[in-house]
């Protein structure tokens, strides 16, 4: 397995290999970085944020696949919005532009697959024997953040749908920053069960940041009415 951490929010690509073929799963967000990637021969999606589904664009040919929530969400479209936005504020020239047209639904014959909305309506977990591709959960580097689109019950349902899974893994790949070994990522559960669990409680972990804390005011505005 090869991680490629983008520079942009350490978004993560995964590549492996899994029955007999070479995955890659979400990607990098910088031209350059998807330039660089090695060529796989399947693309997937853990969900239909912005910075997750640009792999197309550097393999137009490849198959697509993600889960059926995630279809649906990138069928309607909002992430081209959301990188034309991105990309403007950070001044990133893309000359090549992702196409999901055709995207298929991820069958079970790579990866054990998991239902994982909360994050986002959307979403999905890959595992293997050993190893998690939790999406964007269990984060070391971001607090939970979710979106307008996520909820917190659902949330907290998916936590508790990775617990196994990680108690199983020896690795575990999150969607941003680094890859965790089974002890570190059952604290951040935890961590972040309790926190979802209590949005006004405040961040319990995490780094002191600005950004930190305009997702945790972003989490209580939006989910804590
Ligand atoms: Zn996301």
């Amino acid at each position: 397995m090869q991680i490629f951490s983008s520079r942009l929010w350490q978004t993560n690509a995964i590549l492996l290999e899994t029955g007999g073929v070479t995955v890659l799963v979400d990607s990098p967000v910088l031209p350059d970085e998807l330039a660089a990637l090695p060529r796989p021969e399947v693309l997937v999606v853990t969900h239909a944020h912005f910075d997750h589904v640009l792999a197309r664009s550097a393999f137009p040919d490849l198959p697509l696949q993600a889960g059926p929530s995630t279809l649906e969400v990138m069928a309607r479209g909002d992430w081209e919005q959301e990188l034309r936005d991105s990309d403007e504020e950070l001044y990133v020239e893309r000359e090549a532009w992702p196409s999901l047209d055709g995207a298929e639904r991820i069958g079970c014959d790579l990866f054990g697959v998991v239902d994982a909305p909360g994050h986002a309506e959307d979403g999905i977990a890959l595992f293997t024997d050993d190893l998690l591709l939790c999406a964007d959960y269990l984060i070391e580097v971001e607090i939970p953040l979710i979106s307008r689109a996520g909820s917190v019950q659902q949330y907290l349902g998916t936590l508790d749908r990775l617990e196994p899974l990680v108690r199983r893994a020896t690795t575990i790949v999150p969607g941003h920053g680094p890859a965790l070994a089974r002890d570190r990522a059952l604290e951040l559960l935890d961590l972040d069960r309790r926190y979802v669990s209590d949005l006004r409680g405040g961040p319990m972990r995490g780094p002191e940041s600005e950004r930190q804390r305009r997702i945790h005011a972003d989490n209580v505005s939006k989910h804590c009415s």
